[in-house]
């Protein structure tokens, strides 16, 4: 596998003299294995010269994946000025993380818009597919990629790329969880273990790495990673090398040299084999599979194409939050991503409501003596009838709570002071989790029950998802049914559901959306042959 970077720079684009060796332009690497399979991580300002390089190239009728982190602009901005994207006969396939709101399409738009750029994204002259991606994974020709949430104020996947014997994993932007583990010191748990088992042995981990442990209490909730803390994940998951990238763009090539020199100091003091070195604009990395030990196999994913728009309907999130302001807050902008929001005054209502409507997510605040949310997390956990154990609880506190073993049932923390944006990000993507979790194990046996509550044209609705589900296969590894993946729904069942979804529920009356619900249960039960 062929690693080249085409954009170093995080942030911002800095064509400035005294960072030009490491490079100016922002986020971009191409990935080609060995069979030729070319794959774009990012597409930000460096993707402008990879395109001129393809088009120089003189390639005819190019083929090529483009995979997006997230949609900030330095990671995008490439994109209208990709050369290969305008030639008619070439073909295209843009990934990126699903939003609840618009489509990975509808994003990219934006950029081209008429106020932002002279040419809409409707006139690239290439053949190009959108892909919205989930956590899971899926093949792009012989690359098995597998996709993870970082911590970033958007929702934003990091990508593990696995070909040829290597992996190479790319997690740009990330921020540790535990503020403790961003000065390098501290255990590896919770969701950073996670991320650690998501570039677990990688032979290249291309890693954010914008700040350093001295600057970091300054950038909290900003979304990047320390150096500090990326050479403890790198030794905590066996990583090979280290390629530290988005460099921060006050950060010119001699600070980036004395940064380096100390890291491979510290190393050496601890004898670690890890090699670490800073990504440089235009350098290459040829990849060799390891005779010592080969990439790990991630087991029991999901298909990262799933299509879930049927889960989400109707998703509500549980909030157990005193404070006011906060609670305010937190009600906006969940109610932002159109999910329900459910509040409770005591434990025997929280059960309630988890029984009868199966949040997606409980944020349950913790301040003692004002508020114990430890205590009602463990009195969720001990509910015991199913659900409270796929649950996932988000803890707001000051700073997270160590308690034995896993007492305490928290499955994520969100840690005072933080951004709207960081909060949203973390609601969109433990509901898109729990989502996924639905289509992929199905909803509970009580689930008739359940839905006997539920109004008639929700009922059909879930009832019919339920049918389909059964009724598919799972996927087979064919290139087709990979691009329109059938293990849930079909793509033409799917979309109507999605219209549903998001163009008609929000403005239905019960008469009208009992005649939809009617109409989609028919049009979701037909033979599987007719799709
Ligand atoms: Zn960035
Ligand atoms: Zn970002």
């Amino acid at each position: 596998m062929r690693v080249q970077f085409w954009g170093t720079r995080g942030s911002i684009a800095t064509p400035v003299p005294s960072m030009a060796r490491y490079g100016g332009n922002t986020s971009c690497i191409e990935v080609r294995s060995a069979a030729g399979t070319l794959l774009i991580v990012d597409c930000g300002t460096g993707g402008h010269w990879l395109g001129q390089n393809l088009i120089a190239a003189g390639a005819k009728g190019l083929r090529g994946h483009i995979l997006i982190s997230h949609t900030h602009w330095d990671h995008i901005q490439g994109i209208p000025f990709f050369a290969p994207l305008f030639v008619p006969g070439n073909e295209w396939d843009i990934y990126g993380p699903k939003d609840l709101g618009q489509s990975l399409r509808e994003a990219l738009a934006g950029q081209m818009q008429y106020t932002y750029f002279p040419v809409p994204l409707d006139q690239f002259g290439a053949k190009i597919r959108y892909h919205d991606l989930v956590e899971g994974t899926f093949d792009i020709d012989d690359i098995k990629v597998s996709t993870q949430y970082l911590n970033h104020p958007a929702l934003t996947l990091g990508y593990r790329l696995e070909a040829d014997g290597v992996a190479v994993v790319y997690a740009c932007d990330h921020e540790p969880h535990s503020r403790m583990l961003a000065s390098g010191h501290g255990e590896i748990t919770g969701q950073d273990l996670r991320h650690a088992e998501f570039v677990n042995r990688a032979d290249l981990l291309i890693h954010d790495a914008q700040y350093t442990a001295e600057e970091y209490p300054a950038k909290v909730g900003w979304g990047h990673s320390t150096v500090e803390y990326v050479m403890k994940l790198g030794q905590h998951a066996e990583v090979k090398r280290v390629a530290l990238t988005h460099h921060d763009p006050l950060r010119d090539d001699d600070a980036i040299d004395c940064m380096l020199a100390s890291i491979r100091a510290r190393l050496g003091e601890n004898t670690s084999s890890l090699d670490v070195f800073a990504a440089v604009e235009g350098q290459v990395v040829e990849l060799a599979p390891s005779h010592k030990k080969g990439p790990a196999c991630r087991a029991g994913e999901s298909q990262a194409q799933m299509p879930i728009e049927l889960a989400l309907a109707n998703s509500s999130v549980l909030l157990g939050i005193a404070d006011t302001k906060m609670a305010t807050a937190f009600s906006k902008v969940i109610q932002a991503e159109g999910i329900h929001v459910e509040f409770f005054s005591d434990i025997d209502e929280a059960r309630k409501l988890i029984a009868k409507n199966r949040p997606s997510l409980a944020v349950l605040e913790h301040d003692p003596p004002r508020i114990d949310g430890m205590e009602t997390c463990r009195a969720i956990r001990q509910q015991g009838n199913g659900h409270d154990h796929q649950l996932p609880v988000v803890m707001v506190a000051s700073q997270e709570v160590q308690a034995p073993g896993a007492a305490t049932g928290v499955t994520d923390w969100l840690i005072k002071p933080f951004t709207g944006a960081y909060a949203r990000t973390k609601i969109r993507a433990w509901v898109l989790r729990t989502a996924c979790q639905w289509m992929r194990e199905g909803y509970p046996e009580d689930e008739e029950r359940r839905l006997a509550r539920l109004p008639m044209h929700v009922q059909q609705h879930r009832r019919a998802g339920a049918r389909a589900r059964r009724s598919r296969p799972l996927p087979q590894k064919e290139t087709e049914k990979r691009r329109f993946p059938e293990n849930v729904i079909g793509t033409d069942k799917s979309v109507l559901l999605w219209m549903y979804c998001r163009e008609i529920a929000p403005f239905e009356t019960p008469t009208f959306g009992e005649k939809v619900g009617e109409l989609i249960a028919r049009a979701t039960s037909t033979p599987s042959a007719r799709l």
